[in-house]
This record gives structure tokens, sequence and C-alpha cells, in this order.
């Protein structure tokens, strides 16, 4: 989305006026090829357009060619030490592999590896994080030394007259990588695949991702994502998908809520949850807003803004539509008159 040049996973482009791209990563053994494919699908039916696994080993290469064939979305190669795993992960069908090359230990290897990803059209994710960080880089800013050590591996890859590149510098810590993101930006113009490393578990990446990724996005710094929690890795499509669509970058429904105060005249919280119940399964091709207020001092404002609205007011509650008042209707028939007019909504 935001950087100028445009780089094919499969059939996904990524960079330039795209859209951001979610990608998530398998927690399956490789070997076990039936629990992979059903995890890859799965993450494919929450929203992941690209997915990720380790293939550590060549015994990883022939389970890895039985997944190619039973999923439909692209996948990511994750490979470290040993090159001879990308070399046959490509020949394999890959469609995209992410090495670290100061994990393999000759610059011919990684000319091998250019080689074939040349050949099949692979593209090659390089890049650092906070614990792979080149030694020569120690004595600078942690950011800095994040973001030279990923230009480090562009520059290896540019000789080989390769450019098909991803680049990503990842921290735990969400203003280092940051940073780190905007100085590469500033140097070079290839796709950027951003996420706050080692994130913790759901709560606490929820809230470090949504800072460190959301501070990328509003400046323009990023086309694709992952959101890394500790755990079920659907959890990770989902948060990567509630905040692309929160922050405007993907259609979607978004709904707001007052937080309530001494004026709130009608039941917010319990509202709220049946109005995501209700809207939670639905797929729209465009930004809808539900605003859900309790009380008419902002209500009315908010519902000039929205495509659904209801304020509170003390007998009954005011319902909006399209920016516009539609009705009152007594607070006793409020829920059943949005289940109402939430099924007959056009989402298309
Ligand atoms: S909209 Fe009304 S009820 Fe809700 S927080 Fe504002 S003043 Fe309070």
């Amino acid at each position: 989305m935001f950087s100028k040049k445009v780089v094919n996973v499969g059939n996904i482009k990524i960079g330039g006026e795209n859209p951001l791209v979610i990608q998530s990563m398998t927690n399956t053994d490789t070997k076990d090829v039936l629990s992979t494919v059903n995890q890859i699908n799965n993450l494919s039916n929450a929203g992941a357009q690209i997915v990720r696994l380790s293939v550590r080993d060549l015994e990883d290469i022939e389970p890895l060619k039985k997944i190619i064939k039973n999923v439909k979305i692209p996948l990511i190669a994750d490979i470290h030490f040993n090159y001879k795993v990308a070399i046959e992960s490509i020949k394999a069908g890959i469609s995209k592999i992410r090495i670290n090359p100061g994990n393999i230990d000759k610059k011919d290897k990684i000319k091998e590896i250019v080689k074939y990803a040349k050949e099949y059209k692979v593209p090659i994710r390089v890049g650092s994080n906070s614990g792979s960080i080149s030694k020569k880089f120690l004595n600078i800013s942690p950011e800095k030394a994040l973001a030279e050590s990923a230009l480090e591996q562009v520059k290896l890859l540019e000789k080989f007259e390769f450019e098909d590149i991803f680049i990503s510098a990842k921290s735990s810590d969400a203003i280092q990588t940051f940073k780190a993101y905007k100085y590469i930006k500033e140097k070079v113009d290839y796709p950027l695949h951003i996420g706050i490393t080692e994130a913790g578990i759901y709560e606490d990446s929820l809230i470090l991702s949504s800072a460190g990724i959301g501070a990328l996005l509003l400046n323009d710094i990023g086309d694709t994502i992952r959101i890394s929690i500790t755990g079920d890795p659907i959890k990770e499509v989902i948060s990567a998908n509630k905040l692309l669509t929160l922050l405007g970058l993907k259609k979607g429904i978004r709904v707001i809520s007052c937080p309530t105060c001494a004026r709130t005249e009608i039941n917010i919280e319990e509202l709220v949850k049946k109005v995501k119940k209700l809207t939670n399964n639905i797929q729209t091709n465009k930004n809808i807003n539900i605003a859900v207020m309790g009380c008419i001092v902002n209500g009315p404002g908010e519902a000039k803004h929205s495509d659904i609205a209801i304020a509170g007011s003390r007998q009954t509650a005011a319902i909006y539509q399209k920016g516009k008042f539609y009705k009152n209707v007594k607070k006793d028939e409020l829920e059943n008159e949005l289940i109402n007019l939430l099924n007959n909504y056009k989402w298309e």
C-alpha cells in the first residue's frame, strides 16, 4: 500500500496502491500435513491472505509439496541455516521465502538461493529482529542497528541483482520498531512487512501491536502486516482484520459506542454486544459505521457520520439512518427494531 515498488506473492500483489495484506504463521509441525493444511485453511477463512510456515530441514520438503497442493492461498517458507532447504522450497512451489542471510554462512550460498528465486520468480523477505542484529552494529542506537542490519541484507541481494524483496525490522519494543522502519523507509522503497515481534499473549499483544503497527500505518509505512500473538494464530488474523477495519484501511463494519456516564439512558454495553453478534459474520465491501450512543448529548452528532445510529433518551431511543433521523422507538422495542434493521440492511 505505501511503498512504490510492487512485489507479487503468488497471485497477490503487495505494495504500491494495493490494499494491505494480512498474514500469519502456522504453529503446527510442517511434517504433519493434515494439521498444517487444516490450520492454513482456517487462517485463510478467518481472513489471512498469505501464511508462513517453518521449513526446518530437507525432510520437510515432501510434506511441504503436499501442503502447497492442498491450500488455496500463497505460502511463505521460513528458512534458517540450510540454504538447500530454501532452494528445495522454491522448487517445491513455495510463493515466497523468508531468510536471514546472517544465518547462512557463505555469500555463495545466498547467491545460489537468489539464482533459483529469480528462475522461479519467488520473492525473498530479509530483515532483522532485535535478537539477530549483526555484531558490527552493536555500538549504534538499537533502532539504527535494527534498520542497518536489515539494509545490509538488502544490499547483498541487490549485489546479486535481485529486487523482489520484502523487508522487516521487528523488535518487541514498539518505539524502536517504529523508528527502525521509518529509517528504512527513508533509504529504500521495497514493500515492508511490519509487526511487533514477540509481542506476548493476546491482551498484551493487542495493545502493543496496535500501538506499533498503528503508528507505522498512520505514517504510511507498511504493506503487509502480522500481529504476533503467543498461542492460536487465528487470533492474529482476527486482530489484524479488526485493526485495519477500525483504522478505516479495510472495508468492514465498525461499531462505535460511547463510554457511558451518568446521562446514559439505555444499556449501551448490552446493546453493543447484540449489534456485534448480529454483524460479526457479515462480509461487506463498504465502510459501515454503526453508532450506539447513550443519550442525546453526542448521539445526533455521531449519527451524522454513521450509517445506522441509536441514541437513548428518557422515554425512547432515536434511530438514525445514513445520518438522518429515522424514528423514535420505545425502549422495550429497541432490540427487535434493531434486529429488523440489521437483517434488512443492504451490506453490499
Ligand atoms: S453520549 Fe451521552 S451517555 Fe454517552 S458518554 Fe456521552 S454524554 Fe454520556
